[in-house]
């Protein structure tokens, strides 16, 4: 890379209008960096704002990138935080030039002026916005950048709970609610009264409700051979993740026990991602299968109304940087249809059995019976759950009111309390 100095002797032979090369000296109260020791030059040929940080590291900020991002009154609403934007970016932005490029007094923000930009003719950026805008490549961050801890069997009597009066009433526990919710995949709230409608009282602290075909909420009682799903008769049902027929799955479910079950009725969660990283880690071809292959999941009946559901997914699902984002497992949902070439077939099911293997490892689930005034809080982009078949009789009818929310909402609701509790989320003690 040409070194600074070099650019800088080079200044009168190119096209440069302005350049500055200033060391900036921050007041201790605006920041708890003291110093910046930052260079800016205004590259117009190849149009780039070339600016050295204190740290050797060079971002060249392309010209159409600080014209969209413009935070001048007449670009950018501070209020909403949102681009103002009459046209579509194409009329003017790939003609926009820096002409020059200089720093204020304060030596806190770049000013940039602007030709061939129409009516607009300048730009103040803040150094601290430039500075989280350097695209170094190494820097990838997720929307909530909280990270998971992955659990098996020893989480059996040890698993987090919350107590329901003070998730309703302490936002500070609410938060730590739901941010065990992330990090754990379940959480376990205690005392609620054994009476329908305690689900949406929760959801209620979060946003609202996630309504399915099932209902705002739903009643998973035993109601027969009539029913149109599984979940409502009384047998067991293997380790899945719900609603994998929908195109959009609810993130977070909630299942409340008002009535429990004498006979059966268990329930059994295993960590996904945990089995998931095994299988990763074991046989990388078969993890890999499992990320490429969609897999096509139905629902068809009556509920409230009549319903046809369908969707694809591929059982494991990554996000941009290859971390896990989301598994969709459900075998009695499954159709037979899998869009997979018939010779890879084979090594398809080879590939399911293995991830099952060790999602049913006694080393990773944890099996106990919900018990009335518990509701259990689970990250149903993560943790499998299974459920033990049970007895229905006269006296003893198992009622379970179960609820949805969608992760947008939850984690909104984190960054709103993290912002109104001054919290840092990068703070592992909360
Ligand atoms: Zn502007």
């Amino acid at each position: 890379m040409v070194s600074f100095s070099v650019i800088n002797s080079l200044l009168s032979r190119r096209a440069v209008k302005y350049s500055s090369s200033i060391v900036l000296r921050r007041p201790y109260w605006l920041s708890s960096k003291l110093y910046y020791s930052i260079q800016v030059e205004n590259r117009v040929q190849d149009k780039l704002v070339s600016v050295k940080w204190d740290d050797g590291k060079i971002t060249d900020y392309p010209h159409v990138y600080l014209r969209d991002n413009c935070r001048c009154p007449s670009c950018f609403d501070p209020q909403a935080q949102q681009r103002i934007i009459s046209n579509p970016i194409y009329h003017n932005y790939a003609n926009a030039t820096v002409k020059t490029a200089c720093m204020n007094e304060n030596k806190d923000k770049l000013h940039l002026e602007w030709i061939n930009d129409g009516e607009h003719t300048s730009s103040v950026f803040e150094l601290d916005w430039l500075k989280a805008h350097r695209f170094t490549g190494d820097d990838k961050k997720d929307v909530h950048p909280i990270k998971r801890q992955l659990w098996g069997s020893e989480i059996q009597n040890d698993i987090p709970q919350f107590h329901f009066d003070r998730i309703l009433n302490d936002k500070s526990e609410l938060y730590r609610w739901l941010r065990c919710v992330m990090e754990r995949g379940i959480a376990l709230i205690v005392g609620l009264p054994k009476r329908v409608g305690q689900v949406e009282k929760v959801a209620a602290k979060i946003g609202h409700l996630r309504e399915t075909v099932y209902g705002y909420t739903f009643h998973n009682q035993s109601k027969g051979d009539q029913a149109t799903t599984l979940a409502y008769r009384s047998g067991g049902l293997a380790l899945h993740t719900d609603y994998t027929y929908y195109d959009n799955i609810p993130g977070i479910f909630m299942l409340h026990c008002i009535i429990a079950a004498n006979e059966g009725g268990e329930s059994q969660f295993t960590d996904g991602f945990k089995a998931v990283e095994q299988l990763r880690a074991s046989h990388p071809k078969y993890f890999q299968t499992l990320t490429e292959f969609p897999v096509h999941h139905k629902d068809i009946g009556t509920d409230s109304y009549n319903f046809n559901l369908m969707a694809k997914h591929p059982i494991i699902r990554l996000n941009e940087n290859g971390d896990l984002k989301q598994i969709c497992y459900a075998d009695h949902a499954r159709t037979s249809r899998i869009d997979v070439p018939h010779y890879k077939l084979t090594d398809f099911y080879n590939a399911m059995t293995q991830f099952l293997r060790y999602a049913y490892s006694p080393a990773n689930i944890i099996q106990f019976k919900l018990q009335p005034g518990t509701l259990i809080s689970v990250d149903n982009f993560r943790v499998l759950h299974s459920r033990m078949a049970f007895v229905v009789s006269p006296d003893n009818f198992r009622h379970i009111e179960g609820g949805h929310v969608d992760w947008d909402g939850a984690t909104s609701c984190m960054r709103v309390l993290e912002k109104e509790l001054n919290i840092d989320y990068r703070t592992s003690n909360i």
